[in-house]
């Protein structure tokens, strides 16, 4: 009974996390969370394709939503998974994949964010970003890890270009020669990449986080050293603590992702915390 509720269409519960199955139920969101004052960032759900055309079908997916997303009145961005557009299948798969979408990007005059997978994608996913941050003026950015031991390098590497980057803790489990997993030593380098952040970047900063003390910490830097930066959350992630910085002027962006692959996704908001399992729980209870 409860498979045929999930199979059927998105249940309440979900609906929290995800912005629907449609393009349409995504921009809806959008503009919903735009009139609190917060932008979207629209993802398709997807990702670790072997084949090339499911990789070229999401490509043209994320040329319609642009399309949708450059009508003028939308405050929103999209974010792409490299896996996605065809990083699986091969470098160029994704290079000309993610080429078509910025250019379109462009066009439609929409900031298009480039996710970051596991370790093994990272120098692919950085080589493509800086191509299109030197050699377009898009408004692309990428994601940057801070559980990985590489990252501070990445950092000094990206700091002289002129588009954004997004600081994440990272969603990864790397293997202990490439990252970090203890928590608190995940806390420290990202308050270190943070700060290098704010001190080298001048294109702007996303902090990814909804890590109240991360965000506290963005906020002392902002003062100290000027640079612009977002803060951007998920859907369905303290979602009050979103509009409430919304409405004392930060930038604030909420990452939401919609598509019939919503399931998955959805079961990976629900493992990764005690609180959303048990609201998850009590919804089903008392539906
Ligand atoms: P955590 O370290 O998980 O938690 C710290 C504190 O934040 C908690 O103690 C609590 O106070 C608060 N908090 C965290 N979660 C919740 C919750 N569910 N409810 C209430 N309070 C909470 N990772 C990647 O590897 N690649 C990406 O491209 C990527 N993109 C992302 C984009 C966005 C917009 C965001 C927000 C995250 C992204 N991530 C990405 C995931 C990221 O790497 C972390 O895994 C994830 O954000 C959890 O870390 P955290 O900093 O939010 O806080």
């Amino acid at each position: 009974m409860l498979w045929d509720l999930f199979s059927s269409m998105i249940p309440p519960i979900a609906s929290d996390f995800v912005a629907g199955e449609s393009p349409a139920e995504a921009i809806a969101h959008v503009r919903e969370i735009n009139r609190g004052g917060v932008g979207g960032i629209v993802n398709l759900l997807g990702e670790h394709y072997s084949e090339r055309s499911p990789a070229d079908a999401d490509r043209e997916e994320y040329c319609s939503l642009l399309a949708d997303l450059g009508c003028g009145d939308v405050d929103g961005t999209i974010s792409v998974k490299p896996s996605q557009i065809g990083l699986d299948v091969g470098e160029t798969v994704f290079e000309d994949n993610l080429a078509t979408i910025v250019e379109r990007a462009e066009a439609e005059g929409v900031f298009c964010w480039i996710d970051m997978e596991d370790h093994t994608t990272t120098d692919a996913t950085l080589d493509a970003y800086e191509r299109h941050a030197t050699e377009t003026d898009s408004g692309v950015g990428a994601c940057l890890q801070a559980n990985l031991k590489r990252t501070p390098d990445d950092l000094e590497r990206l700091a002289a270009l002129p588009e954004k980057v997004r600081l994440v803790k990272g969603a990864y489990n790397p293997p202990p020669d490439v990252g970090y997993r203890d928590r608190d030593r995940v806390d420290e380098a990202y308050e270190d990449c943070l700060e290098f952040a704010f001190r080298e970047f001048d294109g702007g900063i996303a902090v990814g986080s909804h890590d109240p003390r991360m965000i506290e910490r963005a906020k002392e830097l902002y003062d100290a050293y000027g640079t612009d930066f977002e803060i951007q959350m998920l859907m369905g992630v303290r979602t009050a603590a979103q509009f409430e910085l919304a409405s004392e002027g930060y930038d604030v962006n909420q990452y939401l992702p919609f598509g019939p692959k919503w399931l998955s996704y959805f079961y990976r908001r629900i493992r990764e915390r005690k609180e959303n399992a048990l609201f998850a729980l009590r919804a089903v209870a008392g539906s």
